[in-house]
């Protein structure tokens, strides 16, 4: 059966994890492989990293103007994360529902169960476990992406974000990434082919059910 039936209601996929976990990564390959699913580009106040770039992998903004955004109830959520602010902006979410298009959303626990509580049926949440906390650390030293004191820090708030694991409808274990990508495509595919977001099907049932045989 095609995917691409009309009318339909969208994904909001939404992947979080402790830092240095691997959601930034399985998502670029999600975004990579599928081209109609659309990254919620956050906003946050945190500085930029070498290789990101501004509207691409954030929108980059001064605290005020991050709190001028909450004050106009620009966000879908927002939250402060290791110290810093991050925002979904509500815009592009409400276009992307009214449209039946799918949003993969890369936010943490806080933004995962805020997006869920506004769009319940709409959301379907993915968690996702480092091996171990030294693999974490590993992985965070490797992507020599933050300061030593930045690392410390996300490596510390790592067990109070997996205690939230147990909210999520998904959970999975990021050890062999190959295999890992491969199940959160899997989950993505699932939830696309879920009875209720495909509005198509009862004009569809009904026209087979006059077909004459
Ligand atoms: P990473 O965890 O190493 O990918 O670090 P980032 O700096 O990219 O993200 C910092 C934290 O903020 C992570 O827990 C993200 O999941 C979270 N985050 C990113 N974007 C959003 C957002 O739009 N909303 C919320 N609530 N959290 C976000
Ligand atoms: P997050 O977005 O959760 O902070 P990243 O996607 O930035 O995590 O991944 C953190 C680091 O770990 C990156 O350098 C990435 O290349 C690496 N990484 C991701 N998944 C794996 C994996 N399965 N095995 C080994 N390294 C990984
Ligand atoms: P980083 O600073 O490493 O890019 O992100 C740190 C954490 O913030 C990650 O867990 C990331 O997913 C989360 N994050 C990024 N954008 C948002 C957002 O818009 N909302 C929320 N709640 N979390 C976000």
């Amino acid at each position: 059966m095609s995917n691409n039936r009309t009318p339909r209601r969208g994904v909001l996929l939404i992947v979080a994890s402790p830092s240095g976990a691997g959601k930034t990564s399985l998502c670029r390959r999600l975004m990579a492989d599928h081209k109609a699913l659309e990254l919620s580009v956050s906003m946050t106040t945190r500085g930029i990293r070498p290789g990101e770039v501004d509207g691409r992998d954030y929108h980059f903004v001064t605290h005020e103007e991050f709190q001028r955004l909450i004050d106009a109830d620009a966000f879908l959520e927002w939250a402060d994360v290791h110290g810093n602010r991050y925002g979904s902006p509500a815009a592009p979410v409400e276009r992307a529902l009214a449209e039946g298009r799918d949003v993969l959303f890369d936010i943490d626990w806080q933004g995962a169960r805020d997006v869920a509580a506004k769009c319940p049926g709409d959301a379907a949440r993915v968690f996702i476990l480092p091996p171990s906390l030294e693999e974490l650390r590993r992985r965070l030293v490797t992507r020599s992406q933050d300061a030593e004191d930045v690392i410390e820090r996300r490596v510390a708030n790592a067990k109070g974000e997996i205690e939230h694991c147990d909210d999520f409808d998904y959970v999975l274990v990021n050890e062999d990434f190959d295999r890992s990508y491969a199940e959160l495509a899997h989950i993505y595919h699932a939830e696309r082919s879920r009875r209720h977001r495909n509005l198509w099907v009862d004009a569809y049932k009904q026209a087979l059910l006059k077909e004459v045989v």
